[in-house]
């Protein structure tokens, strides 16, 4: 079985995002449980909890199936004491939110390194961060991203998240979510069946599927190997196609949430149904 869905809009309160969802036909979904511009957000509240337990409950939808995504400020491989101080307390909170919503999974981008230390320094403490707050917390599994490799961002590589990964305590609660723009301007083709049988069995070698919490699905401006992140239309890009039929029909991404961050939110109720009509 399939749950596809998209980022959805939050605004007026978390306990919006279960409704938007279920208004185009959404099995699953993202969203930022803070505004993912800013470092302080205010606690949530009681009855914003509640009623986001209700409205996801009445939407039919599985906590499970909710695949929270953290600030773009936070950068937990951060070459300077203070900036890593700062992106944990923060993460801390991400993951506080996701257990006061009663949800099981938090997406983050691994970080950065600003080419101030090494790739590898940074990706330890990227590893050191997660256990730190896992160690904090109970219940939410910390689910790294890929990254299109632009700037100095660690996690475009599959072994940068093999790596991270190899140095977490509790492997019961560290996951990875492919995005298959990313995947594919940081160099891993997704063109053609064999192009995907390719990639997906490097990943399986490198990381393994039994990490794989979620997937992000979105087609691309940039071409392979670009390491730019500009996200496309389903079918609109230089993805195309094949690719989202692929994962539509393959089993490896059953019962994981399949989250569309496509540009052009007036379409998502079409790319929803065409992924499960395909
Ligand atoms: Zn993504
Ligand atoms: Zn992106």
């Amino acid at each position: 079985m399939k749950y596809v869905g998209a980022h959805v809009s939050a605004s007026g309160g978390v306990e919006n995002a279960p409704l938007n969802a279920q208004e185009i036909g959404a099995r699953a979904f993202a969203l930022f449980t803070k505004n993912q511009r800013q470092w302080r957000a205010k606690p949530l509240s009681e009855k914003s909890i509640l009623a986001f337990r209700e409205n996801l409950d009445g939407s039919g939808i599985s906590p499970r199936h909710v695949l929270p995504h953290d600030s773009y400020l936070i950068n937990l491989g951060h070459p300077e004491t203070e900036g890593l101080e700062k992106s944990r307390a923060a993460f801390l909170d991400e993951m506080q939110r996701c257990e006061q919503l009663g949800l099981s999974l938090l997406n983050f981008h691994p970080g950065a390194t600003l080419r101030k230390i090494g790739e590898e320094e940074s990706l330890q403490r990227v590893a050191d961060s997660i256990n730190l707050v896992l160690e904090q917390t109970r219940g939410v599994t910390a689910v790294i991203e890929n990254t299109a490799g632009q700037g100095s961002t660690l996690g475009y590589r599959f072994e940068h998240l093999a790596a991270i990964i190899d140095a977490i305590k509790d492997k019961s609660r560290v996951g990875v979510c492919l995005d298959t723009c990313h995947t594919f301007v940081a160099g891993y083709d997704l063109r053609t069946g064999e192009a995907c049988d390719k990639t997906f069995a490097e990943f399986d070698q490198v990381v393994g599927f039994q990490y794989l919490r979620g997937m992000h699905l979105n087609d691309s401006k940039p071409d392979l190997g670009a390491r730019v992140d500009r996200h496309h239309s389903l079918g609109q890009g230089k993805l195309g196609w094949e690719v989202f039929r692929y994962i539509m029909h393959d089993a490896r991404f059953d019962d994981i949430p399949l989250v569309l961050e496509t540009i052009d939110d007036t379409l998502w109720k079409e790319e929803i149904a065409a992924l499960y009509a395909i």
